[in-house]
């Protein structure tokens, strides 16, 4: 029970690696604040089920104004704001040429504005109490480029510099800033870019396959599951000088 008497707000906890790490955070402990959209009845059970306190706000993250009542209410309806996980993204696959406007916009303010928001806004508390973790869940493609993703790999690279400069902020105190990079995770987010690639196949199987072979070395998916140890690593005392990485869990897909 690391976490035991702690407060976590996760962005984008409704599904996929948000939901993988909310579980993970409540089983260690921590009271937890679930966000996004969809299911949300679903998405609290499955976190209570692992103790604590959960809640859940519906703010869309894309909104600094809703951004501002999200952390306020986690810190008066839970006390404080201890470990902050931003990770709500959507993806748009096009060529740049062919990029729509309205979704380069979307995704930069999802995918990168958003954590500039959340961070500005949880920092004064953690200062406070001297002790914070900031997770950003980044991607792989904050670190390497793919064809036709350039609003997601712009936002993504930018996650990552933006960790750095709040690491490098915070370096004398407990508070650390760290980033997730994971390789493909077989959530709703990727099994859309698998449907699009079966349009063409007409075989799941075969797109499926064919999608890992392109990149992941391993031929096989990160889970929530182990993004979520990861995270409660960063969280540990043990973790407390690591600081500003970009820590990639891709099944090889750096390697090359
Ligand atoms: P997902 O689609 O399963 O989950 C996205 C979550 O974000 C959902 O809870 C959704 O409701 C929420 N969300 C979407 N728009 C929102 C908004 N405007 N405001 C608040 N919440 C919003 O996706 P996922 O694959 O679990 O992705 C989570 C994060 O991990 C993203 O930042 C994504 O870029 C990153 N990532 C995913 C993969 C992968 O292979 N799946 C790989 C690398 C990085």
């Amino acid at each position: 029970m690391m976490l035991k008497g702690k407060v976590a707000l996760v962005t984008g906890s409704t599904s996929g690696i948000g939901l993988g790490i909310a579980c993970k955070l409540a089983a260690a402990g921590a009271n937890v604040m679930l966000n996004g959209f969809g299911d949300a009845e679903a998405a609290l059970a499955s976190v209570a089920a692992h103790g604590g306190r959960v809640l859940h706000h519906p703010a869309d993250v894309s909104d600094p104004e809703q951004i501002a009542e999200l952390v306020s209410q986690t810190e008066r309806q839970l006390g404080t704001l201890d470990v902050l996980v931003n990770n709500a993204g959507i993806q748009h696959v096009a060529p740049i040429e062919q990029f729509p406007v309205e979704r380069w916009d979307a995704i930069i303010a999802l995918n990168l504005s958003s954590v500039f928001h959340t961070t500005r806004l949880a920092l004064p508390g953690m200062r406070q109490r001297n002790w914070g973790r900031i997770i950003n869940v980044s991607s792989v493609h904050g670190l390497v480029a793919s064809v036709q993703k350039a609003a997601y790999v712009a936002a993504k690279h930018g996650v990552i510099g933006l960790t750095k400069t709040v690491a490098l902020e915070t370096a004398t105190t407990g508070i650390t800033c760290n980033a997730l990079c994971p390789g493909w995770v077989l959530t709703p987010l990727v099994q859309q870019q698998i449907d699009l690639r079966n349009q063409a196949l007409g075989d799941t199987e075969r797109a499926t396959r064919e999608l890992l072979m392109e990149k992941q070395p391993s031929l096989d998916f990160v889970t929530p599951e182990e993004l979520g140890e990861l995270t409660l690593f960063l969280c540990s005392d043990a973790a407390r000088q690591v600081r500003g990485v970009a820590w990639n869990m891709d099944g090889g897909w750096l390697a090359q």
